[in-house]
């Protein structure tokens, strides 16, 4: 039941994730007005702003201009209740758990803000580098937070003076912080580095078609991936250092 109503939760919380991707970027109010259709701007009525089901119901269109509803609603609430979901079962108290589901949530918002917009608002990496320490030993994590994002700053100034052009953006920093800040410092390099394996396939295929690639959606991959699979990848670094 506790489970139940945790993951109806983050469905909920995916549906308000939708206004900020939607409504953040162009400086608009995220609480006014009530959600309306984007295209006919007519306002939604309760039944077509339920998660997940008003997106079925309606077979993906709106009810007002039958134009399409984007795909990214259904999927963002979803996801939602998939990161509460996990966040619950593996978490050891409800605490740790609601922190980790909020952070998570935050990085799928700043994701696909940075995929729509190219744009990282600190509104909402500030906060997922705030709360990310609180889950577990706080000291120790803001000691790793402190850590990856110092190395992730020092890293920025080599490579940038190498290749003569700014590298990263401060946003990446921001989020390396978050990641050192949930699974500590060995774990944090993990991530990065699962980042930057997929990440490398990626960038060489658009970086042709002259797209600039967000990185802050391969971080989150990364951290979410690293956090899933703890265990194996420490048992896999533990065989690799003996
Ligand atoms: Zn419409």
């Amino acid at each position: 039941m506790e489970l139940f109503i945790f993951v109806v939760l983050g469905v909920c919380v995916g549906s308000f994730l939708n206004v900020l991707i939607l409504r953040l970027p162009l400086g608009k109010s995220v609480a006014f007005p009530a959600s309306y259709c984007p295209k006919c701007k007519n306002p939604l009525k309760w039944y077509h702003n339920i998660p997940i089901f008003s997106w079925l119901f309606l077979r993906g269109k709106c009810a007002f201009c039958d134009q399409k509803i984007s795909f990214q609603y259904p999927l963002i609430e979803l996801l939602s209740g998939l990161i509460f979901l996990l966040a619950f079962l593996k978490s050891q108290n409800m605490f740790d758990a609601f922190i980790i589901a909020i952070v998570f949530s935050l990085l799928l918002a700043l994701s696909a803000i940075d995929l729509k917009y190219k744009a990282v608002p600190d509104n909402l990496s500030i906060p997922a580098l705030l709360l990310a320490p609180l889950s577990g030993n706080f000291l120790t994590n803001v000691e790793s937070a402190l850590l990856l994002a110092g190395g992730f700053a020092l890293l920025r100034i080599i490579i940038s003076w190498i290749i003569k052009k700014e590298a990263m953006g401060e946003a990446d920093i921001i989020i390396a912080g978050v990641i050192g800040g949930i699974l500590g410092v060995k774990l944090g390099l993990s991530a990065i580095y699962i980042a930057a394996l997929i990440c490398l396939p990626v960038f060489f295929v658009v970086s042709k078609r002259g797209y600039e690639l967000p990185f802050i959606p391969f971080l989150s991959i990364g951290l979410f991936v690293t956090w899933c699979f703890e265990t194996e990848i420490l048992r896999f670094l533990g065989m690799i250092y003996e």
